[in-house]
This record gives structure tokens, sequence and C-alpha cells, in this order.
């Protein structure tokens, strides 16, 4: 296989530099997570392993590089933090199929590729966060309740295009269809307080403020909000919100991963998916869990002890992702045209 010759003269230097760590060799990360969480996942793995661990993190351009670098690329793993990218790379043709038994045993089917091109290493749940205040138990119990004419002018979101609402409603396609799924984020369009703006936080923090009283948002900010220590202000908002898992009467609660991928010309393929293997070990899956707040995939691992505190146990949506991903370009589509975001 043919390397640029910066990326030969790269690696040569890195051998030079770092003898004692090559002989087990590299492998080289392509990362939409981020620095915090991932390093010190790395950092055990390089310890169980010896292998040493190159990581480019970015929150975005990825698999564009990916694409452009062709079999040039210098790229083993590809970590997101969500289905989108993932699909998107088997859509490129820019990932491999991995075989690895491991990796069956470790990661339920419906998290992830059944052909083996993408591999889910945590999962959250897209929940619902009501006003303690103005919300009263009860009141709202899935998300097609969100259409109700009740709610008008007290929800928010942000934008119907981010990748975590792209699947959402691409859940509400792969369940409903999509005729309905369209009159479904019409009326939750109709119920909006504002136009969607911001991140999952703010819309929290928007319900603390009395802007709105509902708020869609993924179940780990909870975590990283009432734990927040730099910024305290955000355990108000954690505070002023109660926790919805939708759908508990019948589906479940959507659901979404982040994970992994092998690059399709990784130089290091092997290394590519022993670092995957270990990311779905014991070990791995508990540092996810108390770092990021994220559920294992992992059956039988233990959640963290917050999230075992303010979450407990919960019905998730058992389709597969492989389904909801597929109508995410269709809600991406759906979204501009009900003027989701205008
Ligand atoms: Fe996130």
């Amino acid at each position: 296989m043919k390397r640029s010759k910066l990326f030969i003269a790269a690696s040569l230097a890195m051998v030079a530099a770092a003898p004692a760590v090559q002989a087990a060799g590299e492998v080289n990360i392509y990362s939409y997570r981020q620095e915090f969480l991932i390093k010190p996942l790395l950092q055990e793995f390089e310890k169980e392993t010896g292998i040493k661990a190159n990581v480019v993190f970015a929150k975005k351009g990825l698999l564009e590089r990916l694409e452009n670098e062709g079999q040039n690329s210098p790229a083993d793993v590809l970590l997101t933090s969500d289905i989108g990218p993932l699909f998107d790379a088997v859509q490129k043709d820019i990932v491999r199929t991995v075989d690895s038994d491991v990796l069956e045993n470790n990661i339920p089917a419906k998290y992830r590729d059944n052909e083996g091109r993408w591999f889910g290493l945590t999962a959250r749940s897209r929940i619902i966060y009501a006003s303690k205040d103005r919300v009263k138990e009860g009141e709202i119990n899935s998300y097609e309740d969100l259409t109700d004419p009740k709610w008008k002018g007290r929800i928010c979101t942000r934008s119907g295009k981010h990748t975590y609402n792209l699947s959402l409603v691409g859940s509400m396609i792969a369940h409903h269809g999509s005729a309905d799924a369209e009159q479904w984020l019409n009326g939750l369009k109709d119920n909006l307080a504002r136009k969607p703006q911001g991140n999952d936080r703010a819309q929290v923090k928007a319900v603390k403020e009395g802007v709105c009283d509902l708020a869609l948002g993924n179940s780990y900010y909870f975590g990283k909000m009432i734990t927040n220590e730099k910024k305290p202000e955000q355990k108000d908002w954690a505070n002023s919100v109660n926790l919805i898992f939708p759908n508990q009467g019948d589906r479940g609660a959507h659901m979404n991963i982040s994970g992994a991928a092998v690059a399709k010309h990784a130089p290091h393929a092997e290394n590519a998916v022993k670092l995957i293997e270990f990311l779905s070990s014991e070990k791995a899956q508990k540092i996810y869990a108390e770092v990021n707040f994220e559920f294992p995939v992992r059956p039988n691992t233990a959640r963290s002890e917050l999230i075992k505190q303010y979450m407990g146990e919960f019905k998730e949506d058992g389709i597969s992702l492989q389904k909801v991903a597929e109508q995410r370009s269709a809600a991406a589509k759906m979204a501009d045209k009900v003027g989701f975001d205008s």
C-alpha cells in the first residue's frame, strides 16, 4: 500500500523519538470525541497493550479528511459521538468490515452494524427535561405528547438539523412513517417557545429561566450539569428540572450511541480492532460511565452511581439504530420542509 512521503517521514521521526513503545506498534485515531474523555481511556489502552495511540481531535471535517486522504490516510480508527457520522462514513465507503467475536459479545446487536462496519461504545437517551415548578408529574409521557396544544409556546430545543435531533426525528419516521412523523414535527415546531438555538444545556438553562417549560436534551448532560464545579450555575439549571424518559408505556426512550469504525485504508488495522475491543471492555466502559455519565453498552456493566440515583432503570427503544440512521437524511429534509429552524 502506498503512503505519502510526508507520513513516512513523520512515522520514522516518531519511531526514533520513542523506541520503547514502538515494539507493539501504534494506532492513529481521528476523534470527534473530546480529549478530556478519550485521554484517560487511551492511557489505559497504552498501559495494557503497549500500543501507542496518536489522536487528531476535531469538531468537524474528519470524514471529509479521511475521504480526501484516500489510501494515503494515516487514520486507523474513527471515534464519533453520534450514530450520524458512522452511518455517513459507511455511505462514503471510508470504513471497513470488522469481524470480532469480542465486539459481538460486548455490544448488543441493536448498537452495531450487522456487517461490522461500525460499533456503538456508549449509549445515551434523548430525554425530556421538564420544569419542576411548571410541569406536573405525569403531565408528559412521550415524544408524541410534545405536539399537544397545551404545550404551545412552552418547548425549547436546539436546531432541528443538529445530529442529535436528526436521529430522534429519524426514529419517529422509522416508527410512524413519513407522513405521521412530519405532522409530529410540525406540531412540535408549533409548540416551540423560541427559534431553535444553542446547545442541549442551553435549553435546560432556558427552562430554569422560565423561557420554556420542556426541553429536549441528551441524558448525560444532566450529569455534567449537576456536577459542574467550574460553572456552578449549571447545577441550578439541572436542579430546576425533572427527567422524563419518554414512551415508557410503549416502545421506550429514543437511544443514540457514541461509537467507532475502522478506516478502510487503516495502516494498523489489527491495532485498530484491538483499540475498539478495549473500548468495549469492562474497564473502559466504566471510564465512559464515570467520566461522562454515559450508559455502558456492554451488558451487565454498571452505570455511574449518580446516573443510578437520578435516572434509575428505564425502558430503551429496542429498534436497531441502523433503521434510525437510514432515516436521517429524510429527517433533515423534513426539518427544512416544515421550516423547523426558522
Ligand atoms: Fe453531546
